[in-house]
């Protein structure tokens, strides 16, 4: 069969660029190497408990407009349940319970009240929020160096205290940007606080997937891709990109396997991106030896099974321990079991410990949040790490990110490490697959 375009992953980024494609009128081949599609966002059928379980538990925010639309063009959006307004509980290291509600007025009121409601913060803290909102929301805060500023460094010029910065800023920042606050870029958080928080009470709302994060999407998008006369395939690596006189003229397979004379999106990750590139053009093109410079950061999941309760709460940002969300994902899914995930991001300095230390770390400060924990016997655990979980969004990443038109003719980049201006998310990914998608169609008109 004769294809339009090859694209090179199935995650996020390749299924929306192929999609998008498809919906142009594109017979679209797509090549994934793992059995399975989802990439970095995926879920499997735990052995041990028949639970469904994700690679990491994700959260949707209503601000992912791209990634919205995608799920609505796909027919899955009813699989992710929004918020009807932001509501997050915290659970301190001493078992604290408080909330940060905020009510249906328009940006920034409704955060505005939620702080100045809530029991999470001193007074003097909920000063400081609105005090750094209000600078957000009049568009000038940046009058700094925040082109080189890490996020603490931003924080504390913007008059944020460490107590703040510890117990709210940090774990907004390590959540959506995945890296440690002194690390991260200013420049993309202030942009994250913008779309999220300062831009409308709709676009702050969380999502969930009320099903595993598979399901939310690969076999969907596999049916609309294929019912356009595309194909999917899975157990389909690209050893290397077939490149000649500047363009790119398809991919080597390996096993003297070639498709041929077909233009290419690649949506894999960086690292990955690297492998597949000929050495002479990884080598002599500055183009890609810059967004090959990009570190990885790490994230890690523990998975916890009791056999009785441990909290009616469906998720909690934790404040004061080193695991930093707890989600109960018998609740989330509707199942009658007592499984609970708890999420590690930014997780460099931990991701060397041994699981065993990892789940003695969990169960004790789980312990000391919720005494059910002490009660309830746990009766399985997954610990699982991802070492490469997204690419760590320092202040000089931004200018190492590519863009999806790159100097090979017929050869586009998608993926969330590309030049989306957001981080590693899923909604980065998905618009990124767009981006692709349109310059593919510009291009070949
Ligand atoms: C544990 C964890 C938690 C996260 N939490 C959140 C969250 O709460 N919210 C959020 O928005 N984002 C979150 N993210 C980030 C989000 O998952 C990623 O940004 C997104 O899934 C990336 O999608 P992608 O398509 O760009 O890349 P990927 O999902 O990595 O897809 C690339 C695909 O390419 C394939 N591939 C690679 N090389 C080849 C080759 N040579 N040939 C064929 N195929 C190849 C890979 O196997 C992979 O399937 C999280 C990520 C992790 C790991």
């Amino acid at each position: 069969m004769r294809f339009d375009v090859i694209i090179i992953g199935g995650g996020f980024a390749g299924l929306a660029a192929g999609v998008a494609l498809a919906d142009a009128g594109k017979r679209v081949c797509l090549l994934e190497q793992k059995p399975y599609l989802g990439g970095r966002a995926r879920s499997f059928q735990d052995p041990a408990t028949s639970s469904v379980v994700d690679n990491g538990q994700h959260l949707f925010m209503g601000c992912y407009h791209s990634t919205i639309q995608f799920l609505k063009t796909i027919g899955t959006l009813d699989r992710v349940q929004f918020q009807t307004k932001l509501s997050v509980p915290f659970l301190d290291r001493d078992g604290r319970l408080t909330h940060l509600d905020c009510p249906d007025l328009p940006s920034p009121w409704h955060l505005f009240l939620g702080v100045l409601g809530s029991g999470s913060f001193t007074l003097k803290q909920k000063l400081e929020v609105l005090r750094l909102g209000k600078g957000l929301h009049n568009g000038g805060t940046t009058n700094g160096p925040a082109n080189v500023e890490s996020v603490t460094e931003w924080l504390t010029r913007r008059g944020q205290s460490e107590g703040l910065q510890r117990n709210f800023w940090n774990l907004l920042c390590i959540a959506a940007m995945n890296e440690d606050p002194r690390a991260a870029s200013a420049r993309l958080f202030e942009r994250v606080l913008r779309l999220a928080l300062f831009s409308s009470p709709e676009d702050s709302r969380l999502g969930i997937a009320r099903v595993g994060l598979s399901e939310c999407y690969t076999a969907a998008a596999t049916a609309f891709i294929e019912s356009r006369g595309g194909r999917v395939e899975t157990g389909r690596g690209v050893n290397q990109l077939t490149v000649a006189d500047g363009a790119c003229r398809g991919v080597d397979l390996g096993g003297g396997e070639r498709i041929e004379d077909v233009p290419v999106i690649s949506a894999v990750p960086w690292h990955q991106f690297a492998t597949m590139l000929p050495v002479d053009l990884a080598r002599n093109e500055p183009f890609f030896a810059v967004g090959l410079a990009l570190r990885p950061a790490p994230i890690i999941s523990i998975n916890l099974w009791f056999d009785a309760p441990i909290t009616d709460l469906e998720f909690a940002g934790l404040r004061g321990t080193t695991i930093q969300w707890l989600f109960n994902r018998s609740r989330i899914l509707g199942d009658k079991g007592h499984y609970v995930s708890l999420v590690l991001s930014g997780a460099r300095e931990h991701v060397s410990r041994s699981k065993e230390e990892l789940l003695a770390i969990s169960l004790r400060e789980l312990g000391g949040m919720l005494p059910a924990v002490r009660k309830a016997k746990l009766v399985h655990s997954l610990v699982m790490k991802e070492r490469f979980a997204t690419f760590s969004p320092s202040p000089e990443a931004d200018a190492l990110r590519p863009p999806a038109r790159t100097p090979v003719h017929g050869l586009y980049l998608a993926g969330d490490w590309t030049a989306t201006g957001l981080p590693a998310t899923i909604e980065g990914a998905v618009q990124s697959g767009y981006t692709a998608a349109k310059e593919f169609l510009d291009l070949s008109r």
